[in-house]
């Protein structure tokens, strides 16, 4: 394939946007060449300015799980544009948006609407310090809740050490109260409020990890946050940004018999346009501004032009109830891709749930991090170049979840799996 054009809006991006890209995913750094950039998108395809077309496994890292372009999304978002595109004040719409929620599978009693998950995650770990008057966090090695200061922490050296800042400009103060634990490790978790049980504000989590590539959590490993967070009186934040309304319609935690106190909302519920939300039982939510005392606001929050593409797309996932279909999309896929690297002798992990899944090169079950980093990420570039020149767009870093859409289809399914056996031919030969 030519990815000519690509590589000169690139070249030019480059000159005026540090790295040429507004999220640094995008640039392709971890797979190597040129991001595509993109002319349009229709369903589950995507085209690229050089006019070459992809099934499209990333739906904008998400939020477009009806595809690109879905009909009523667009109508709504028109309609609402007859109106004006923001006003500052409140429309109906919000309230709209918010009922749905709400009503869904584990929804809040109340929400607030914020513009990125960014927001959403930093907002209800202000929220959690602010109503139990606690300073620490634990977050675990992995999980992503947005670029705000106190999450961009690693773990020190040596179990329950102070966090560390994983990008200069975090303060060393900040990262401090930022506890970093592994992913499934229940023990770890038990251990810290054991020795800070009195000091910890919350935990948030990622209900299924999907941010070093797609992890599903044991049970007793949320079970035991959240007998914990009880216990030392502790906020359970559930992130669901990615996962919410992705393994069924509403929150993937309440599926597991989990109930938390405060949720994050982002990705689907904005169907393509930048909304987000927190919400969670209504003694917490109350203590926000103007109620209560705890600050959030937000210029766009609420836009009309978001909330109306959210309304859109959740009627129609509430109409179409798509995830049985998922579900057989994505076991076809996987035990596809299974059988090809049997066959070829490779060893795969494909995690999956409902319209999410991914691929590591691992000869192991993948449970947190390191089992990520030590599969074999050259093997995952080389996939992932191999897949683009088929024709077929996967997340371009082995740390990504790849996404599903009701617009993908069987055949596109098997066209995949043939892409993936041709290139475990060549990585055999
Ligand atoms: C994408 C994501 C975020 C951040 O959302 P933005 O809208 O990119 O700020 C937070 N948490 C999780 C789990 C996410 O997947």
């Amino acid at each position: 394939m030519i990815y000519e054009k690509s590589k000169q809006l690139f070249d030019e991006a480059k000159r005026y946007i540090a790295g040429g890209v507004d999220s640094p995913v995008r640039s392709f750094n971890a797979v190597g060449g040129t991001p595509l950039f993109i002319k349009n998108g229709s369903g589950s395809y995507i085209t690229d300015v050089d006019g070459n077309r992809y099934i499209d496994y990333v739906c904008s890292w998400g939020p477009l799980i009806l595809g690109h372009r879905d009909n009523d999304v667009m109508e709504a978002i028109k309609s609402v544009l007859e109106r004006g595109t923001s006003f500052g004040a409140p429309t109906d719409l919000e309230t709209e948006l918010a009922k749905i929620i709400h009503k869904s599978e584990g929804g809040p009693e109340k929400i607030r609407f914020v513009n990125s998950g960014t927001e959403a995650a930093m907002s209800a770990i202000r929220l959690a310090r602010g109503v139990t008057g606690k300073d620490k966090i634990i977050k675990f090695n992995g999980c992503y809740h947005g670029h705000a200061d106190s999450l961009l922490v690693s773990a020190g050296s040596g179990a329950m050490t102070l966090g560390v800042p994983s990008s200069p400009g975090v303060p060393q103060s900040l990262a401090s109260d930022t506890i970093v634990l592994e992913y499934n490790d229940d023990k770890s978790v038990a251990d810290c409020f054991d020795k800070y049980g009195d000091r910890i504000a919350c935990v948030i989590v990622e209900s299924i990890a999907a941010n070093m590539g797609l992890i599903i959590p044991k049970k007793s490993f949320l079970k035991t946050i959240r007998k914990n967070t009880r216990k030392y009186g502790a906020l359970f934040i559930a992130d669901e940004v990615l996962v919410g309304f992705r393994t069924c319609y509403g929150t993937a935690i309440s599926k597991m018999g989990i109930d938390p106190d405060l949720i994050c909302y982002g990705k689907v519920i904005g169907g393509g346009m930048p909304v987000a939300a927190y919400g969670g039982k209504s003694i917490y939510m109350s203590e926000i501004a103007p109620e209560g005392p705890i600050y959030q606001a937000g210029t766009l929050s609420g836009n009309p032009l978001g909330m109306a593409a959210g309304i859109a797309t959740l009627k129609k996932l509430k109409k179409l109830d798509p995830y049985k279909y998922f579900e057989q999309l994505n076991s076809k896929l996987c035990s596809g891709l299974h059988k090809s690297a049997s066959f070829h002798k490779i060893s795969i992990d494909t995690p999956h749930a409902g319209s999410i899944f991914s691929i590591f090169f691992s000869n192991k079950r993948v449970e947190n991090l390191l089992d990520v980093k030590n599969s074999n990420t050259n093997r995952f570039t080389r996939y992932f170049r191999s897949m683009l020149n088929q024709g077929i767009y996967f997340a371009p870093s082995p740390f990504e979840t790849s996404f599903l859409s009701t617009e993908h289809t069987e055949d596109q399914i098997s066209t995949t799996i043939n892409a993936f056996d041709s290139f475990l031919e060549q990585e055999v030969s």
